[in-house]
């Protein structure tokens, strides 16, 4: 998945921790198996490169995750939209980058969204429309990822690890003191600067900003998020940080709510306690931050954060 996975775990022997390590990395890789867009003998780049037009069956393993992924598409109004594939070749953001003309931002349009990969809401059927239409799991290829070593942990008696995955965090059960993980969440365009920090016990953090990974062209940065409602690139505004129990919801929401921008995601959260929400907005420098409801049982009063500060 092109970054690194850290996990501790606590067990009972030395031998019994590595085992449950090396299981856990098993179903990680067996996860990129599934959603791998970077080779061709994954399960999902298989169906990227069915015939358009044809309707085909998604293997038992995948459907779950992709029913997942329609669910919380639909629920963001297609702000998490993973087939944007058309996009991200259309702006090379795999490559060097490039800038569309608008003929072909309008035709790649045409290839991404919901209409351009027809999936049932069980996830179990796929039909791709257009030539050129693919599904990115870049959106929430980790997270699913991190589901699968959760589990696989769970099942190798380990009640207690931290999960870092290129910057989403999974914390299961109490750390070594017996309290709250501590998870640092780091300034929207500094990651070496923490800004904020988050106290938790079995849920997953995931940020997404544009500030991260980007292209450059023309002396200008254009981000690897794309809004589905515009085909271009969303501004470098700031970070959007989701806890969830769910790895795999964390994963989606905090690329959708990117999307969606800073009031339109704290609107979004506010009706869902279930969910912790974390925007910060980069103001030249100085951080803007606020947050949803959900995020008050998480969020580490002692940290320098000041509400709309
Ligand atoms: P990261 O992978 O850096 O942690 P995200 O989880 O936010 O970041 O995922 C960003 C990736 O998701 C992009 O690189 C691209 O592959 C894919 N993507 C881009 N725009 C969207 C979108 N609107 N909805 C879903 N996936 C997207
Ligand atoms: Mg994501």
């Amino acid at each position: 998945m092109g970054t690194t996975l850290r996990i501790g775990v606590h067990a009972s022997s030395r031998g019994a921790g590595i085992a449950a390590i090396e299981a856990a990395l098993e179903a990680v890789q067996f996860t990129d198996s599934l959603l791998s867009t970077w080779r061709d003998d994954s399960e999902l780049a298989r169906l990227n490169h069915m015939p358009p037009g044809q309707t085909a069956p998604v293997p038992p393993t995948l459907a779950p995750i992709l029913a997942e992924v329609v669910r919380w598409s639909r629920a963001t109004g297609g702000a998490f939209d993973p087939a944007v594939g058309a996009l991200v070749d259309a702006w090379d953001a795999r490559g060097g980058g490039r800038v569309p003309t608008g003929e072909e931002l309008a035709r790649a349009l045409e290839r991404s969204g919901a209409g351009a990969i027809e999936l049932s809401a069980d996830g179990r059927t796929w039909r791709r429309t257009a030539d050129g239409a693919w599904l990115d799991s870049g959106g929430f290829g980790k997270g699913a990822a991190l589901a699968a070593a959760r589990d696989s942990l769970a099942a190798h008696g380990v009640g207690s690890a931290l999960l870092d995955f290129g910057g989403q965090v999974l914390a299961l059960g109490p750390d070594t003191a017996g309290g709250a993980w501590s998870v640092p969440v780091a300034h929207p365009a500094r990651r070496l600067e923490p800004v904020a920090r988050l106290a938790l016990r079995d849920r997953s953090a995931s940020t997404s900003s544009q500030s991260e990974r980007f292209v450059e062209v023309g002396g200008r940065r254009y981000g690897h998020i794309f809004d589905p409602r515009t085909g271009r690139p969303v501004p470098a505004w700031g970070s959007v940080t989701v806890v969830a129990r769910d790895p795999l919801l964390a994963d989606i929401l905090s690329t959708a709510l990117l999307v969606l921008g800073p009031e339109a995601a704290l609107a979004w959260a506010r009706e869902r306690p279930e969910i912790g929400v974390l925007v910060l907005e980069d103001r030249g420098g100085r951080v803007r931050s606020r947050w949803s409801p959900g995020l008050e049982a998480f969020l580490v009063q002692d940290s320098t954060l000041v509400r709309g500060g």
